[in-house]
């Protein structure tokens, strides 16, 4: 059945509610106006969401901000993007970071816990599902994930 994508984006917000208040990071929900309900794979886009949202918060400090937005773009397609404005990526490790098992600098990433396998599996179900996810970053200054899905309305759907 369809879902409301502004409910799906609070819905994951209220999911970290406690580390958000812990670390003091705000959260920011954008659905552009026309975005309603779509039919999607809930459980799976939920896990893809997941993986997003606890990247931005592991990586951003505390009075952090995230945001996440939904717009409708070209050829019947939703864009979902996540953006902190944590510690970044360097240039160089951009290339592999969709790479099962690749984690930045073991360094700073020992001790947040975690095995390098969320944004390989947000890739996978992001394809399986005919869209496309991509990951622009700043060192020190943030990082956006932006991913695709076809917008398939269901038939008769009164919304
Ligand atoms: P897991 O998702 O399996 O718990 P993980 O978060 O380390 O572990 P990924 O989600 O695949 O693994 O991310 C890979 C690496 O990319 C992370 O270890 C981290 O170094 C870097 N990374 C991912 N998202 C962000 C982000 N929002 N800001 C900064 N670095 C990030
Ligand atoms: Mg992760």
């Amino acid at each position: 059945s369809t879902t409301l994508v502004s409910e799906m984006l609070e819905e994951v917000a209220d999911r970290f509610s406690f580390q958000l208040q812990q670390r003091k990071i705000e959260i920011v929900i954008r659905v552009e106006k026309g975005v309603t309900g779509l039919l999607l794979d809930r459980d799976k886009i939920d896990q893809v969401l997941d993986n997003l949202v606890s990247n931005a918060i592991k990586y951003t400090g505390d009075e952090g901000a995230i945001r996440l937005e939904a717009r409708k773009i070209e050829k019947d397609m939703l864009e979902i993007s996540v953006q902190d404005n944590g510690i970044g990526i360097p240039k160089k490790d951009l290339t592999r970071i969709f790479d099962r098992f690749y984690r930045v600098d073991k360094a700073r990433s020992r001790n947040m816990g975690g095995t390098g396998l969320g944004l390989s599996i947000a890739r996978e179900i992001v394809k399986a599902h005919g869209g496309t996810i991509s990951l622009e970053s700043e060192l020190g200054q943030g990082t956006r994930v932006v991913f695709t899905l076809p917008i398939q309305q269901e038939e008769e759907d009164e919304l």
